[in-house]
């Protein structure tokens, strides 16, 4: 017998470039207790190894679905670039992926619908379902940790592209640095500002620590060359996220990630850039906010391509 209560279920996988997880997620973007699974991946594992953490993870989240759990879909959120039309994946730090097909991987251990999206479309999703951007119609979902991601909701849709890789806002080059990018690009934000290349920048001005923590740490104790740091990679931000919203007209941007807690004052000089774009005034509009999510942020993106699949472009 079927419970009358229950409402449907969606199974959520997170793709990364250092672990794959899932778990169960329910159609209040909760994560169902005792589902979230969690494998290794990384570029020092081989093809098959890295297929064998996802079916792991995805086989153990099924496994432990609450009995009569009515299973909707299975959604991904990957590290990109993808491929959305075929499911395919190529993940910037797992290069032995190239045109890799997760979802059918996925499928294969399910007999539902499959659905995968660039991890950054699922992050403004997750924030616009439940986070800091509900309420929003146009919204960008941002993480900065040890990359810069991202991704767009307009008009109140994704928005994904004709590949699916739209919303990579850690590649749009800012004015007045030149640090070079594995894109291919200069003075990409995410070669600038993201947590391991904050503190390589901090190091080469001669700070001793090693970490992200620990430059928060010397941010707090306040020593000069961490709040350089901090200030420049806030200035950085702010500049890509003054030109995104140049482009199309954002109304918030909400920050998630591990190096987005670096510092309160990061918040401060990302809308300080912003602020600089004086005679814009849709510019300097757009809200910023810090992440509405908990860390199960990417799971109930990753779950919002099933329970809010009309928000899908
Ligand atoms: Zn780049």
């Amino acid at each position: 017998m079927s419970s009358s209560t229950a409402g449907t279920i969606a199974l959520a996988v997170d793709m990364g470039g250092t672990k794959v997880e899932a778990a169960a997620v329910d159609d209040s973007g909760t994560v169902v207790g005792g589902t979230r699974f969690r494998a290794p991946t990384g570029p020092g594992r081989s093809s098959e190894e890295l297929a064998a953490s996802v079916t792991s993870v995805v086989d153990q989240a099924i496994a432990a679905l609450p009995p009569g759990a009515n299973l909707a879909g299975v959604g991904i959120g990957s590290a990109g670039p993808v491929s959305e039309a075929d499911g395919r994946v190529s993940p910037l730090n797992l290069p032995v992926w190239r045109g890799f097909p997760l979802r059918e991987l996925v499928a294969s251990r399910v007999n539902v619908p499959v659905a995968l999206r660039m991890d950054g479309i699922c992050i403004a999703l997750a924030e616009h379902w439940v986070g800091a951007a509900r309420g929003y119609a146009n919204v960008m979902g941002m993480i900065v940790s040890t990359g810069i991601g991202g991704g767009l909701i307009l008009h109140g849709n994704t928005v994904s592209g004709p590949t699916g890789n739209a919303g990579h806002i850690g590649h749009v080059e800012v004015a007045g640095f030149d640090d070079p990018c594995p894109c291919g690009g200069i003075g990409c934000v995410e070669a600038i500002a993201s947590g391991p290349m904050t503190v390589a920048w901090a190091r080469r001005q001669g700070w001793q620590g090693s970490t992200g923590e620990e430059l928060s740490a010397s941010f707090a104790a306040g020593d000069p060359i961490a709040a350089a740091a901090v200030e420049r990679s806030g200035r950085a931000i702010g500049q890509a996220i003054a030109s995104a919203t140049s482009l199309v007209d954002l109304e918030i941007v909400a920050i998630g990630g591990g190096f987005s807690h670096v510092a309160p004052q990061l918040f401060d000089h990302i809308r300080a850039a912003i602020a600089t774009r004086k005679n814009f005034e849709f510019v300097t509009k757009v809200k910023v906010v810090p992440s509405g999510l908990s860390s199960d942020g990417p799971l109930i993106g990753a779950a919002a391509l099933i329970h809010r699949a009309e928000v899908l472009s």
